[in-house]
């Protein structure tokens, strides 16, 4: 009898084979040659008929996707959710995305045909957005807005700042530990609770390359505290640059976070400068915004550090899309209707069984820490939270109290049924 190996299909020939060779169009040949390789493997071991080697390696490669980055259902509740990528982008941004991928005329006048400048569309749709601003910049991230801002205006000079705003941003990393890496140096005022007027007052000296108020995204001090307003701060400040980084993002003041501060309202108060995030509330790609005085703003643009930091096309058509197009995913979920919610977990737990149980949904890493969003939850046994995340598509629960509660308020609504589908397929 022949060894049963050498049927074992060749390689040129399970390449040649129509729906493989079409899954290397897709895939790339590297991948394919990878899964073709892999099964010849099995069935030398006996663990795959060799007949069974094409269709195995058809079945590895039919759900397989270019890139291993997988979509998530957030059904945390948390809206600017870190670990699931911050924003998730409108139709509209996608859209615009896909559009800038190829050739684009990104840095093209197509009248003329002359050489035109990076991100005047992103520019002027933010400078729309944010009429309290002169002049926009975009780069690739709120870190990189901040270290640009103190680069320029303060390398080898003091950064002052209040003691109570020396906050870590998340994974390690230091707002102190940034500013002092651009050979800025830090002139700490205050106490942690307690900053006054008086303590910038006596900091500030012919050493002042700028002032930086901090928003505490992340945290609250509460109880015996006190902070200086912007509008005080700039009276003090004279004619050094006043820079505030706000985090979040937010082009103008929203009612549902109370509290939370935006860059028209820091202009309209004083600032020179206001640093963002993108991907926050903004609710678009990961970018850093610079938005204030013209003169100042321009400044920075021209910076050596601002090329290494520059956004990409592909950031500036998405943000473009995102600031001047429909409401953005992360504010309809900010401002999701409560009963709507309450009507959606109802709907959901009649399919998958739970008891709906009020739940407050959260900003997230993006902002206004503390502040709740009324809404619902189904709640389910703690032990379905790992199946759900190993499913497809993985569905992320809030796992809280010894349970495994879904909040609908980061699912689109669209998608509550495939909520369903992934709990019955672990329950069944
Ligand atoms: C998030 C945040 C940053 C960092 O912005 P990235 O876009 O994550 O680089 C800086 N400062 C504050 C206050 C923030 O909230």
């Amino acid at each position: 009898m022949t060894d049963p190996r050498r049927r074992i299909p060749r390689t040129d020939h399970l390449l040649a084979a129509p729906s493989i060779a079409a899954a290397a169009t897709r895939l790339g040949e590297r991948r394919v040659r990878g899964a073709v390789a892999a099964a010849q493997e099995a069935a030398r071991r006996g663990e795959l008929a060799p007949e069974d080697v094409a269709g195995a390696v058809e079945r590895e490669l039919a759900g397989a996707s270019p890139a291993s980055l997988r979509p998530v259902l957030n059904a945390t509740g948390v809206v600017v959710h870190t670990n699931l990528g911050r924003a998730p982008l409108s139709a509209a941004a996608v859209a615009a995305l896909v559009d800038a991928a190829g050739y684009t005329d990104v840095e093209l006048d197509l009248g003329t045909g002359a050489r035109s400048k990076r991100g005047v569309a992103a520019r002027a749709a933010l400078l729309a957005a944010c009429p309290a601003a002169e002049e926009a910049l975009v780069v690739n991230n709120g870190a990189a807005a901040l270290v640009l801002a103190t680069t320029a205006l303060a390398a080898g000079r003091e950064v002052v700042i209040s003691r109570g705003e020396l906050i870590e941003i998340g994974a390690g990393f230091r707002l102190p530990d940034l500013i002092a890496s651009t050979g800025a140096r830090l002139r700490e005022v205050g106490t942690t609770n307690r900053t006054h007027a008086r303590d910038y007052a006596e900091a500030i000296g012919p050493e002042t390359g700028c002032v930086l108020k901090v928003h505490p995204s992340n945290f609250r001090v509460e109880g015996f505290t006190a902070d200086v307003p912007l509008a005080e701060l700039r009276a003090v400040c004279g004619d050094v640059p006043l820079v505030m980084d706000l985090g979040s993002g937010l082009l103008a003041a929203d009612p549902a976070l109370p509290g939370e501060p935006d860059a028209a309202s820091a202009l309209a108060a004083g600032a020179d400068v206001v640093t963002a995030s993108g991907d926050k509330l903004l609710g678009g790609p990961q970018a850093g915004i610079l938005l204030g005085r013209a003169e100042l703003v321009s400044r920075l643009a021209k910076h050596p550090l601002a090329r290494a930091v520059r956004a990409d096309k592909l950031v500036l058509a998405a943000l473009e899309a995102t600031v001047g197009g429909p409401e953005a995913p992360v504010l309809a979920s900010l401002h999701a209707d409560p009963e709507d919610l309450h009507r959606r977990a109802e709907r959901l737990a009649a399919r998958v069984g739970g008891t709906v149980v009020p739940h407050d949904g959260r900003v997230g890493g993006g902002g206004a820490p503390g502040v709740p969003l009324p809404g619902w939850a189904v709640r389910l046994p703690e032990s379905l939270a790992a199946p759900l995340r190993a499913g497809d598509p993985p569905v992320l629960p809030r796992l809280s109290d010894g349970a495994c509660l879904l909040d609908l308020r980061c699912v689109p609504e669209e998608a509550d049924a495939t909520v369903a589908e992934a709990v019955l397929a672990c329950t069944s």
